[in-house]
């Protein structure tokens, strides 16, 4: 099959919410008025982000849900995306599952494929996501205050945890591995969870480097500092016995790929953040709080302070 044929039978699908879509030498796209266009591109590596050979339909998921999940992390909608793929062969097989994978995720957040790039090499999935938001409501990474909550959606850890068992540093059974397997194969972007925080939520981010990463980049661009309480950090039935050791703590401290959102937010708005969290269906908790000065401290239940190593995933550290 020619690269044209591949491209055609695999990436090209009706773009009804595009000006032009895949076949020209760029796509073209119409941004709503009174909207910013949200631009942001993630790469999923052979080797480094997933095992070779990983199932191709968890991958098509994962490399837009990841981008998708930056979008949420903004409060924009996600509306067009490009893919730039290197593939070792021409494997139909595997290309059948990723676009299927791809595709069910995409028509699930009405995003739509407009373009991107492939070529033959070593395995390589690179998506970049545009979406809209409203003008000057980008939830943003140096916008949290001292006195705001931090807030973060969902549970973390799971899919750390799932990790670990495929690492072989703990044996899960097999109905557990499954349940906390989902989160890192099929991650759920909280793009709803996003938008309505437009207007609520002082700053945001995605969680996929962990959370004492993650949450630490928000503080850093804010320049203020954190104090979060390990005991209100929400974790899964299947996480909890785990916390008494440095692994489970690291799982939920500094493990990856849950891509839930943490937010901050003025103590003004906790009831109405819970109300949106019953409306939503989504847990959502509040961690601890933004305080003046540096760095991130993690407290325990009776308040004496825990030393972390732990921080995340660093690809150059
Ligand atoms: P060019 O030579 O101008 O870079 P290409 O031959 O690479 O164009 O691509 C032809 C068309 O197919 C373009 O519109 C491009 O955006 C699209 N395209 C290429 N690869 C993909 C892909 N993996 N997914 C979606 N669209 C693709
Ligand atoms: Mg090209």
């Amino acid at each position: 099959m020619s690269e044209f044929s591949l491209i055609q039978r695999y990436f090209t699908r009706p773009t009804p919410g595009a000006v032009l879509g895949v076949g020209d030498d760029a796509a073209l796209v119409r941004v709503g008025s009174g909207m910013e266009l949200a631009i942001s591109t993630d790469m999923l590596v052979s080797g480094t982000h997933f095992f070779p050979d990983a199932d191709p339909f968890m991958l098509g998921h994962k490399a837009l849900a990841v981008n998708i999940s930056d979008m949420a992390a903004m409060g924009a909608m996600p509306r067009w995306a490009t893919l730039a793929i290197a593939l070792p062969a021409e494997d139909e097989a595997w290309l059948e599952g990723f676009s299927a994978g791809f595709f069910a995720l995409a028509d699930e957040y009405h995003v739509e494929l407009v373009g991107g790039d492939t070529t033959q090499g070593p395995l390589n999935l690179s998506v970049t996501i545009m979406g809209e938001v409203p003008q000057g409501q980008a939830l943003r990474r140096d916008g949290a205050q001292v006195g705001d909550e931090i807030w973060v959606s969902g549970r973390l850890g799971d899919a750390a945890l799932a990790l670990a068992h495929m690492q072989g540093k703990l044996l899960l059974d097999d109905a557990s591995f499954i349940s906390v397997a989902a989160n890192l194969h099929r991650p759920a972007p909280r793009v709803a969870l996003g938008m309505a925080l437009r207007g609520m939520a002082h700053s945001a981010i995605d969680i996929s480097d962990g959370l004492l990463a993650d949450l630490g980049h928000i503080l850093q661009r804010s320049k203020v500092a954190a104090v979060i309480q390990l005991d209100k950090l929400p974790v899964s039935a299947y996480l909890q016995p785990y916390l008494a050791h440095a692994l489970g703590r690291q799982c939920v401290l500094a493990g990856g790929d849950d891509y839930e959102l943490c937010f901050t937010a003025p103590a003004s708005r906790h009831a109405e953040i819970e109300k949106l969290s019953a409306q939503l269906g989504l847990p959502l908790n509040c961690i601890g709080k933004i305080v003046a000065g540096t760095g991130c401290s993690v407290h325990a239940a009776d308040g004496s302070e825990i030393t972390i190593r732990e921080t995340g995933y660093d690809h150059f550290a």
